[in-house]
């Protein structure tokens, strides 16, 4: 068995290590005997190729690389929303969560979106830094905490999309809405930046799970790892922010 990962805009939607969620993936599907390719789609890629990609990745970036991202991925829009309406798997943090939604208005410019979801982003006054625990109804119990970090001046409205979780400890989506990112189809959309796979290593298997449902038909579901490490520090962060 094999998936494909494509990485999009490696070089620029790279913040706080995003990246390494990629290697994250490799090695839990390596360890369970399970090949994993990775394509690295950079800003001066031309020929943009989704047939056989299992999971894309977006990375998150300042307001400034969104900028610039934006136009060649706004090029790539209907092979995109294709992708996530035949139930491809898309991981997107931070800016690249952003980037999904219809826009991010800024004070004095808009950036256009993908529209892949129904969330628009506006920035607000001062921004929302800090450890972020949610409680995922994704996942099962009791492996529903994700933890992790979250650096964003804009406020994601999701209107009726399914967030990823419940904030148990931070902001989230905007400042008092007490939701997390966004899941749809098999896309898992959040602000929570770098080490997020390692950190919640159940997230990291729910979306390898659902990219190989989808690829191989009759798929058995994942070997179990000895995660006993990643859990015990996943449950220490867990506590000491829970109230
Ligand atoms: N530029 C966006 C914001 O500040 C996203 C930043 C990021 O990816 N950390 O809201």
């Amino acid at each position: 068995m094999k998936l494909k990962i494509m990485h999009l805009f490696p070089d620029l939607l790279n913040l706080y290590g995003d990246k390494g969620n990629i290697e994250c993936m490799r090695k839990r599907l390596n360890w369970r005997g399970i090949e994993c390719e990775v394509i690295p789609f950079t800003t001066e890629d031309k020929t943009f190729d989704l047939s056989g990609v299992d999971i894309v990745f977006l990375g998150g970036g300042s307001d400034r690389e969104q900028k610039i991202v934006c136009g060649s991925l706004l090029e790539k829009k209907s092979e995109l929303a294709a992708f996530v309406e035949n139930g491809g798997s898309l991981v997107a943090v931070c800016g690249g969560y952003q980037l999904l939604g219809k826009y991010y208005k800024l004070e004095d410019e808009t950036i256009e979106g993908l529209g892949i979801l129904d969330i628009y982003t506006e920035q607000g006054k001062g921004r929302l830094i800090g450890n972020i625990v949610l409680e995922s109804d994704i996942l099962k119990q009791p492996d529903n905490f994700i933890v992790g970090f979250e650096n964003h001046g804009g406020r994601t409205y999701i209107n009726n999309h399914t967030p990823l979780g419940r904030v148990v400890y931070g902001s989230g989506n905007s400042d008092k809405c007490g939701y997390e990112g966004v899941v749809y189809k098999n896309v898992v959309a959040t602000y929570l930046h770098g080490p997020l796979f390692p950190k919640n290593p159940a997230l990291c298997d729910y979306v390898l799970t659902n990219a190989l449902n989808k690829r191989y038909i009759g798929f058995k579901g994942l070997s179990p790892l000895d995660d006993k490490l990643e859990k015990t520090a996943n449950e220490y962060i867990v506590n000491r922010f829970k109230k």
